[in-house]
């Protein structure tokens, strides 16, 4: 049965509020499972099972899934859908309430899931700021998004930056709505993010980088000296002297900034702060 068939043996109706979108082609399930290069000793977690599609192909994949749905309508038909997998276990709760640190414990896993669109950047963040972060994190996410992941210099973005500091996002491939039911108004793509083990560059922590790197961002298109002071609510003299001292012309926008340029930049002031 395909997702509208099994919502109406149910009697359930897709919520669009929770980017209920279910995928029914069997190709591109198995393209995302692929993508993720899923070994049977992995343990997977996956966000949003909906009616289980991508989750019947990673148990099959797996050693063992361990899924987070929001909705609990979809009890019932999970259980039934998923009752001939032992490797598979669903909690029902808003992943972004979720210490998914606690379900996996110490050992390595990875991140699988068509995401609902509405919390992308914040699934994004919930997996990616863990301690013991995934190894990979494989999404269905708008087409739109995966191209801002991987942005370059003169692009850059908040969300594109905080990403690349964690892993190297990849663009795997593009996803065409139809694939979807009920059918979204964009087009998607499949996203692989191998997260690094140790940051790319060298700073103080993750913390002093994004106090920084969130500063340079807080005034859209403005000049780097105008946005470091009123995101660090310092005198624009003094931002212009750190840009200076970081080599950095302070007339650039944050848009045009590299990780490394941004990393020196939160050396020197952090040094500064600590003086
Ligand atoms: N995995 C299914 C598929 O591929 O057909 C469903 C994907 S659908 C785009 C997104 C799923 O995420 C839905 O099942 C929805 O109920 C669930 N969801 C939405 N918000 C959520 C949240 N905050 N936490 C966990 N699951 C959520």
């Amino acid at each position: 049965m395909n997702p509208r068939q099994l919502l109406e043996t149910y009697h359930l109706l897709p919520k669009k509020s929770l980017g209920q979108n279910f995928m029914h082609d069997p190709n591109t399930l198995d393209k995302i499972v692929a993508t993720a290069a899923v070994q049977s000793s992995d343990t997977v977690i996956e966000i949003g099972p909906g009616t289980g599609e991508l989750t019947v192909k990673l148990a099959e994949a797996a050693r063992q899934v361990i899924a987070i749905e929001i909705d609990d309508r979809l009890e019932t038909l999970l259980a039934d859908r998923l009752s001939a997998y032992r490797n598979v276990s669903v909690v029902f709760n808003d992943v972004l309430k979720t210490d998914i640190q606690k379900l996996v414990g110490t050992q390595p896993f990875l991140v699988v899931a068509n995401v609902p669109y509405y919390i992308t950047s914040a699934i994004l963040r919930h997996v990616l700021e863990m301690a013991n972060r995934p190894q990979r994190v494989v999404l269905t996410i708008q087409y739109e998004v995966a191209e801002r992941l991987s942005a370059k210099p003169d692009d850059m973005s908040l969300l594109a930056v905080s990403v690349q500091y964690y892993g190297k996002p990849r663009l795997a491939s593009r996803i065409n709505r139809a694939v979807f039911w009920p059918r979204p108004d964009v087009d998607s793509a499949i996203v692989r993010i191998d997260t690094y083990a140790q940051p790319p560059v060298n700073v103080p922590n993750d913390d002093a980088f994004f106090r920084v790197v969130r500063a340079g961002f807080s005034q859209k298109r403005k000049q780097l000296r105008n946005a470091l002071a009123s995101g660090l609510n310092i005198k624009s003299e003094v931002a212009e002297a750190y840009l200076h001292a970081a080599g950095l012309d302070p007339q650039r926008r944050a848009e045009t900034i590299t990780l490394e340029e941004w990393a020196a930049l939160t050396r020197i002031i952090h040094e500064q702060e600590q003086a």
